[in-house]
């Protein structure tokens, strides 16, 4: 279905951006991945289903990198296809506690990133008249909760820019949606649950349940197969004309 196209998945080398990475290898594309962490084994289970397979090491925090990656994923697969917004942090604390540091990186790691990398690929997304941004945004991009200021923020942040791409290129065969998912266990979530537990002194098993019973009326966690199976329909003929959308994957937690 992807054959000939080239993804750029950031943050790819776990969670969520590593199984939406995967799932668009499977369908053909080439991809070029990023992130930090274990890069090498990333590159492996992507590369064992299928295509060319690259991976540029730029921090999402500095544009000048960013603009590397971009001209490197240009020189390298010659542009960016489908795009996938999807590096992220988190951090916890009251706002009168929250580190100014921390809302910097946030905000430029989770929304200013989708920016550069998006105005770059653009372009060349206009010049053949197809193109797919993928926002990976969040539950908190839609509604809010405490302790969270800067991710929530930065994901309402990153749904408005998504709208906003989507009306520039509303006449083109370029599209632009954002995914919003509720809680996924990733490393991103692991880290949370684990912090739960050592302050309730609770188990890991119990702070997990917890977290799913407060938000999620499923109680289940989104897996990033269920989330890379909502990229590649997006990535579909049948999404052509899907533009400017914020789809949650979040077992109802919106919906109450
Ligand atoms: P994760 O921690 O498993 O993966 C994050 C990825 O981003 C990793 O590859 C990491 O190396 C990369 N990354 C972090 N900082 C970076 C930087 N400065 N430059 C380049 N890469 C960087 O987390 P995840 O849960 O898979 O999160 C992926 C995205 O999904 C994030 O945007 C997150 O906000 C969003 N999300 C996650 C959940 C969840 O429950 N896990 C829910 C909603 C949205």
């Amino acid at each position: 279905m992807l054959n000939g196209k080239t993804a750029l998945v950031t943050g790819s080398t776990s969670g969520i951006g590593l199984g939406i990475a995967k799932a668009l290898a499977q369908q053909g594309a080439r991809l070029v991945l990023n992130g930090f962490g274990d890069v090498d084994e990333a590159k492996a289970e992507v590369a064992a289903l299928g295509g060319q397979v690259g991976y540029h090491g730029a921090d999402m925090s500095k544009p000048a990198e960013i603009e590397a990656m971009m001209t490197y994923a240009a020189t390298e697969f010659g542009g960016v296809d489908i795009l996938v917004n999807n590096a992220g942090i988190q951090f916890v604390s009251p706002i009168e506690d929250f580190p100014p540091a921390k809302w910097d990186a946030i905000v430029s790691i989770n929304l200013s990133a989708a920016f550069h990398t998006t105005r770059l690929a653009i372009p060349h997304m206009r010049a053949q008249n197809w193109g797919r941004v993928i926002n990976i945004a969040s539950t908190h991009g839609l509604v809010g909760s405490p302790f969270k200021v800067a991710y929530v923020a930065a994901k309402h942040g990153l749904v408005g820019m998504t709208k906003v791409v989507a009306l520039e290129t509303a006449t083109t065969g370029i599209t632009a949606n954002a995914i919003c998912p509720g809680w996924v266990l990733t490393p991103l979530v692991q880290k949370q649950i684990d912090d739960r537990a050592a302050l309730e002194k609770i188990s890991v098993k119990q702070a997990s349940d917890e977290l799913l019973d407060e938000k999620e009326p499923s109680k289940q966690f989104t897996t990033p197969e269920q989330l890379a199976g909502l990229a590649l329909f997006l990535c579909s003929p049948a999404a052509d004309n899907v533009r400017g959308a914020a789809w949650p994957a979040d077992g109802g937690w919106t919906a109450q």
